[in-house]
C-alpha cells in the first residue's frame, strides 16, 4: 500500500499543478481550447484534472455568476472535470469556446519587460550599449525625447528626436506607456506599441528609463523586472559625471542633485546591481532576461 503521506503529498502536488494552469489561463498567456484539447490528450494530466467549474471561472471575463449560466448552455454538470467530458459534451464546449474567441493556438510564453533604472552618471548607457555588443539578439525600447541629438545620436535607434508639438500628440493619444521630465529640462518617454507587440510575441526586451518612467511602468505593467543600477560609491558617480565631459557645470550640479533623490528610490526595485564592472552588470541584465 501507498504511504499516506505520499498521497497527501501527490494531491498537494496535483493541486498546485491545476492551480498553474488556471493562472496561466487567467493571465492569458495559454489559449482556453488549446488547454482542453490538451486534456483531452492528456487523461492523467493536471490540465485534465481541472474542475470545469474552475476552469471556466479561470477565464478572463467569466465570473462565478457567469459560470453555472455557461454550464447550463454547453448542458455540461459542474461535478465535471475537464478531461472526463463526453464527445458531445466536448464539441458544445469547443463550439461556445470558439463563438468567444479561442483560437486553440498556443501562444508563446509572454516576453519579459526589463526596467533599468538608477542614478545619473551611473554608467546606464554604458551598460546598455555593452548589451547591444554582445547581445545583438537582445530587444531595446527606442525611447521619443524632446532634447536635441548628441554627436553620434542616431534617429529611431538611440531616440526618436521630436519636438515638443510631436510629444503632446503622441501622450494625448495614450501611445506612451510612460514618459517624464527628465533632469527638469525635457521630456522623455517609451512609446507603447513597440513594447506590447514584443511581449505578446514573445520577446523580452528591455527599457533604459529614469525612476519616475520605471515608477509609472511597474504600475501599468506589474509583470515588468524594475532593476536598479548602483555605483561603486556616491564619489565614484561624482568622478562618472564630471570626467563624461557632456555637461556644463550648472547642468552637473542640477543631474548631481537629481542622482541623491533618485539614489534613496532603490527599495522599490526587484533587483539591484552594482556598476563595479561594465561586463558583469551587462550579463546581470541579461541573465535577467531568462532567469527571475
Ligand atoms: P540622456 O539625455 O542622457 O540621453 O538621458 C537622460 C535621462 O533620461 C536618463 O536617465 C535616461 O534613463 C532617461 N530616459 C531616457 N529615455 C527615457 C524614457 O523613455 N522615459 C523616461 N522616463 N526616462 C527616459
Amino acid at each position: 500500500m501507498r504511504d499516506p503521506a505520499d498521497a497527501s503529498r501527490i494531491a498537494v502536488e496535483r493541486r498546485r499543478a491545476r492551480a498553474a494552469v488556471k493562472n496561466s489561463i487567467a493571465r492569458g498567456e495559454r489559449d482556453p481550447l488549446s488547454v482542453a484539447r490538451f486534456a483531452w490528450d492528456n487523461i492523467d494530466s493536471a490540465e485534465a484534472g481541472l474542475r470545469i467549474t474552475e476552469y471556466l471561472g479561470a477565464m478572463p471575463g467569466v465570473g462565478a455568476i457567469k459560470v453555472p449560466r455557461i454550464l447550463e448552455a454547453v448542458d455540461i454538470s459542474s461535478r465535471k472535470r475537464l478531461g472526463a467530458l463526453g464527445r458531445h459534451q466536448r464539441e458544445r464546449l469547443t463550439a461556445w469556446l470558439v463563438a468567444r474567441g479561442a483560437t486553440g493556438k498556443t501562444r508563446p510564453t509572454r516576453g519579459r519587460l526589463i526596467v533599468v533604472a538608477g542614478p545619473t552618471a551611473v554608467g546606464k548607457g554604458t551598460v546598455v550599449a555593452r548589451i547591444r555588443d554582445k547581445h545583438p539578439d537582445v530587444r531595446f525600447s527606442v525611447s521619443a525625447t524632446t532634447r536635441a541629438p548628441r554627436p553620434g545620436e542616431t534617429e529611431g535607434v538611440h531616440y526618436f528626436f521630436v519636438s515638443d508639438d510631436e510629444f503632446d500628440r503622441v501622450v494625448a493619444a495614450h501611445q506612451m506607456l510612460e514618459w517624464a521630465v527628465v533632469h527638469g529640462q525635457n521630456r522623455y518617454g517609451t512609446p507603447r506599441a513597440p513594447i506590447v507587440e514584443a511581449l505578446e510575441r514573445g520577446d523580452s526586451i528591455i527599457l533604459e528609463i529614469d525612476i519616475q518612467g520605471a515608477r509609472q511602468v511597474k504600475a501599468a505593467m506589474p509583470e515588468a523586472i524594475l532593476v536598479f543600477l548602483l555605483p561603486p560609491s556616491w564619489e565614484e558617480l561624482v568622478r562618472r559625471l564630471e570626467s563624461r565631459g557632456t555637461e556644463d557645470s550648472a547642468e552637473q550640479a542640477r543631474r548631481l542633485e537629481t542622482a541623491r533623490t533618485e539614489l534613496a528610490a532603490q527599495d522599490e526595485f526587484d533587483e539591484t546591481i552594482v556598476n563595479d564592472d561594465v561586463d558583469r552588470a551587462a550579463e546581470a541584465v541579461v541573465h535577467l532576461m531568462t532567469n527571475h
